[in-house]
């Protein structure tokens, strides 16, 4: 039977997937040695791996079984302590662990929004947190970002000009993905309370916010607001101990509990018991807060190689963000002569990846800029990689 003749769902065709998530193949396939900018993912070197791997060992009775879909009870106290250690207090009734931050964002978008429904991202954004969205056909409506995060207030206008409130804001407030900038205090603020009027909720995704190495914390939305129930918190072990585990959780107003149960249910039962056990070991072991001190200090380190080579390879070429955590530089390119897209081929025919610009855009933006991600190489392989980026923009400029 011919493709086109698959009975397949209207929902089909908004299913967009994550040119980020799909740069992981394309890059297994090649055989010459890559600096690899693209991932958002911490270096092997960078994970706990002996430790995760001594308590993935241990042999504890139900294993291997099914576990309970809100989680297991020990991971769940394990983060009620890890966020009341950072000042976000919070209750079992509003924990549920996740397949990662992602499931945390399609669990969001499951509960809240219907096919044609205006969802506020920021633009760039993460890809698949537009892709769920679109998923479950949102509506995107794409809003200025600068130094301080969001632009909030441009929201008033932007939903003036739709003629309707939007049912979700979906924001990355700390070192954002991809452009590593912070939402200002005053900035949650307004977004608190602009949600509030609109009565729309917000998916507060915050998988960098432990990984601050510069400058003192902002207050988390849940912070300011404590029991706002329109905070949707998505949180993720990806980034601050290891992706491969695909751990995270939701901390959400315990009325939504029993639904999010409910559709989890209908997704994968329950989060991986063998992979809750391993993360529950390693944070009870109190090995969390020693290795978020060492990384810190690491992705510093990175981020200020990366934007060293930045300058000298391209001087005031680029503008480059300055993070104060994460994992990401946003680069964009002076005078719109460099197509990022267009430049992929050949800086991976160099030996270098990045996500290009428009990945973080529905609204095809963004095409003088890129993502790279500092986490994942030692300095001097980062100086290797900007320097082959270089080759690469010089050989389509002299090709143009
Ligand atoms: N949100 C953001 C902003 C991210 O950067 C990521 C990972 N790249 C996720 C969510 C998804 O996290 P996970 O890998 O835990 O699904």
């Amino acid at each position: 039977m011919a493709q086109g003749q698959l009975p397949l769902a209207h929902r089909a065709s908004d299913l967009i997937g994550s040119i980020i998530d799909s740069s992981t193949s394309l890059l297994a396939r090649q055989t010459h040695d890559i600096v690899r900018f693209a991932m958002g993912a911490p270096s092997d070197d960078l994970m706990p791996v002996e430790l995760l791997d001594r308590y993935s060992a241990h042999s504890v009775p139900g294993k291997y079984s099914y576990g309970s879909t809100e989680g297991e009870p020990d991971l769940v106290e394990q983060i009620i302590k890890l966020q009341t250690d950072h000042g976000i207090a919070t209750t079992a009734d509003r924990i549920t662990v996740t397949t990662g931050g992602m499931q945390g964002l399609d669990l969001a978008c499951k509960l809240f929004v219907d096919p044609g429904d205006l969802v506020i991202v920021e633009g760039p954004t993460y890809t698949n947190g537009n892709a769920t969205a679109l998923s479950y056909g949102a509506q995107l409506i794409e809003a200025p970002l600068d130094d301080n995060g969001l632009v909030v207030e441009a929201l008033p206008d932007l939903v003036a000009q739709a003629g309707r409130t939007p049912k979700a804001i979906y924001t990355i407030p700390n070192f954002q993905n991809p452009s590593g900038v912070t939402l200002s205090q005053r900035r949650r603020e307004l977004l608190l309370d602009l949600a509030g009027q609109w009565g729309s909720v917000i998916i507060d995704d915050d998988p960098y916010g432990l990984l601050r190495f510069e400058n003192r914390p902002i207050p988390a939305l849940s912070q300011l607001d404590p029991g706002n129930r329109l905070i949707f918190s998505v949180r993720t072990f990806s980034k601050i101990l290891a992706p491969g585990l695909r751990i995270g959780w939701v901390d959400a107003d315990p009325g939504l509990q029993s639904l999010l149960i409910n559709a989890k249910q209908a997704m994968d039962t329950c989060t991986s018991v063998p992979a809750q056990r391993t993360v529950t070991d390693f944070l009870a072991g109190g090995h969390l807060q020693p290795h978020l001190e060492r990384v810190r200090g690491l992705y510093r380190e990175r981020k200020d190689a990366m934007r060293t080579a930045l300058q000298h390879h391209f001087g005031d070429a680029v503008r480059v963000t300055d993070p104060d955590g994460g994992f990401f530089l946003w680069v964009t390119f002076a005078g719109k002569v460099v197509d990022t897209q267009a430049l992929f081929e050949t800086a991976l025919a160099e030996g270098v990846a990045y996500i290009p610009g428009p990945a973080f855009s529905t609204a095809d933006n963004f095409h003088d800029a890129l993502r790279l991600c500092f986490a994942t190489s030692t300095p001097e392989r980062i100086d290797e990689g900007v320097a082959r980026l270089k080759r690469a923009v010089d050989a389509i400029g002299a090709a143009r």
